[in-house]
């Protein structure tokens, strides 16, 4: 085997490497983390800090930190750091050498070639400066090609069928929109718009800013160290990451600061909806991006067949929720939105070698997931019961969603949870996988806030709680085998099933062989096999099981030619239909 290429990933405020590897693109971490903070410091004794080191810095020593270099690639600014002046292309390319390093000590072996991303709006000007820092850092053959080309590799893999779609690109710093035509295995960015100042780091600001507001309505105005103002700032993305799985987050930090010789400690609740109220003008503006890239293209909305959600801030329930408003489609989530861009890299190296490439991988629930409220029409004074999706269809397992519901009644004791499985707006036109009630509710007014979470985890099994928020009161279920797959044993059911209803076997078709086995079965039988059939869907576990193992006795006898077997067979199934049927 040749020498092996990388993808590189070099982002504003994240950068991956990932290698392509048996087949699939594989995103390389360090201490478990495939997120190298694209930071650069030089710490009080001289010493070169890279990544997390850099990025734990930068809050106490901002002059000795250099972070979102990106933003300054190509425009002739230099950057200072620890009193030293740097080109922007030198910090990149530390950046550059770190991710190479991750790959060689992964590898065991020295990296000279890479396929380097860069956003679709970068002039001729960023792309060669953005080269000259792969040089810098050590590699021999760069290539590079556009984030938006590598999202939708990492998506697509190869394709062969035209479509037109949108790569919504938000991460921490910057934002970014492109139209991409793919066709004929050819990838083209046909539009692209955006904003570089626009990220998640404006999200977690907004919260900052809450909090402050906060501590000023508690304490009056206040001073805070860096530190203090840095563990801030952290909270607020912790809570930011908590709010888009759950309805409310806890902002806890513990002697901010003194006052008075008093220290002041921070508990704040913060809820989704607040949250989404300070955040939605900036998604508003990304809204407007997708409209100036559009029109651009000459494309309308209705042009756009997908939409793949790309960079971290993607995870945001509120910019799915515009965009799909927006679309009418639901965006695709697939792919890991942080590493979407450096496996796409990765895929493009491996095609650059030669390998056979597909898709990324990932496991995901084929099917949406949610309850039932009632929505209350104030003008007519009527309600309605609505569906609630939690979990929606193609998310990544496992997956946890919580959402808030409130009670209805002053002194309500208590609520039935309902859970579904499907698409349908009217809950009942959905499949209903259970329900139960949580009752014993505290004496409180109307409005008293029941959290529901759905928990799907690898197996397939979906947990649904509802806890009431005021006194943490719960109760739970389980759904087994929510996602409908099939175990290797169901599998081989499956396949005796098809046996026994088709007459097939071993892919030799009884059209084929010219007869059809199923007539050679007496009447009598087959009338009997098509009742424990019917009985199939509603029948218990274990009474499920009893059926479907005479229901392949059955035709395991007809095919031996057994006829004590069949006649056992046919009798204890005549018994479990006649039990069932009474
Ligand atoms: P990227 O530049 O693609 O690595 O995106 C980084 C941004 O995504 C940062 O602002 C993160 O705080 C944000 N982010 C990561 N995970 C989540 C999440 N679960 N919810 C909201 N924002 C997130």
């Amino acid at each position: 085997m040749g020498e092996q290429i990388i993808g590189i990933d070099l982002g504003t405020t994240n950068s991956e490497v990932a290698i392509f590897e048996d087949g699939q693109p594989v995103v390389l971490k360090h201490n478990n983390s495939a997120l190298f903070p694209s930071y650069v410091a030089m710490d009080q004794g001289g010493k070169l800090l890279v990544g997390e080191a850099a990025r734990n810095q930068y809050p106490v020593y901002p002059e000795r930190t250099v972070k979102s270099v990106k933003r300054l690639m190509g425009s002739g600014e230099k950057v200072t750091m620890a009193g030293r002046e740097y080109a922007p292309r030198e910090i990149s390319a530390i950046i550059l050498k770190s991710l190479k390093q991750r790959a060689e000590h992964y590898l065991g072996a020295v990296v000279t070639k890479a396929v380097i991303t860069v956003p679709a709006y970068f002039s001729d000007v960023q792309r060669l400066s953005t080269k000259e820092a792969g040089e810098i850092a050590g590699f021999a053959e760069i290539k590079m090609i556009n984030e938006p080309t590598a999202a939708a590799l990492a998506y697509e893999g190869k394709h062969d069928e035209g479509k037109t779609i949108m790569v919504y690109d938000l991460g921490g710093g910057t934002f970014d929109v492109s139209v991409v035509r793919m066709e004929d295995g050819v990838i083209e960015v046909i539009a692209s718009h955006g904003n570089n100042r626009l990220g998640g780091d404006d999200f977690d600001q907004m919260i900052v800013e809450h909090v402050y507001d906060a501590i000023r309505e508690e304490h009056g105005e206040f001073a805070l160290s860096p530190e203090g103002a840095a563990r801030i700032t952290r909270a607020a993305e912790q809570a930011k990451f908590a709010l888009s799985d759950n309805p409310f987050a806890e902002i806890k930090e513990e002697y901010l600061f003194e006052q008075k010789g008093v220290p002041v400690h921070l508990s704040l609740e913060i809820s989704r909806k607040t949250y989404e109220e300070m955040i939605s003008p900036l998604i508003d503006e990304t809204i407007g991006a997708i409209h100036t890239a559009l029109k651009s293209a000459d494309l309308t909305v209705s042009d756009i067949e997908e939409i793949l959600l790309v960079g971290g801030s993607t995870r945001t329930p509120l910019v799915q929720q515009y965009i799909e408003d927006e679309f009418s489609v639901q965006p695709r989530s697939e792919v890991n939105p942080d590493l979407c861009v450096a496996s796409g890299a990765a895929i493009q190296a491996g095609m650059l070698s030669g390998e056979d490439v597909a898709a990324v991988l990932v496991d995901i629930t084929p099917y949406t997931f949610g309850t039932s409220t009632l929505h209350i029409d104030d003008n007519i004074m009527s309600f309605t019961e609505i569906y609630v999706p939690l979990i929606r269809k193609n998310s990544p397992i496992p997956v946890k969603k919580s959402e808030v519901f409130y009670t209805l009644h002053d002194n309500q004791e208590s609520v039935k949870i309902k859970v579904f499985q499907g698409e349908e707006s009217v809950p009942e036109d959905n499949i209903k996988l259970g329900e139960f009630v949580i009752s014993g509710l505290s004496r409180v007014p109307e409005g008293s806030e029941i959290v529901t979470t759905f928990e799907l985890d690898t197996n397939g099994i979906l947990h649904v709680t509802a806890t009431e928020k005021c006194t943490g009161k719960s109760k739970q279920i389980s759904i087994d085998n929510a996602t409908g797959r099939f175990t290797e044993e169901d599998m081989d059911r499956a396949k005796g099933k098809i046996v026994q209803l088709f007459g097939e076997e071993d892919g030799v078709t009884a059209e084929q062989e010219g007869k059809d086995p199923a007539r050679n079965i007496p009447a009598d039988v087959q009338k009997l096999l098509k009742k424990a059939e019917n009985l199939l869907d509603d029948a218990e576990p274990e009474d499920k099981e009893e059926l479907i193992e005479l229901i392949e006795e059955i035709s395991d006898a007809f095919r031996e030619k057994d006829s004590d077997k069949l006649a056992q067979a046919v009798d204890d199934l005549k018994e479990i239909v006649f039990y069932m049927e009474s």
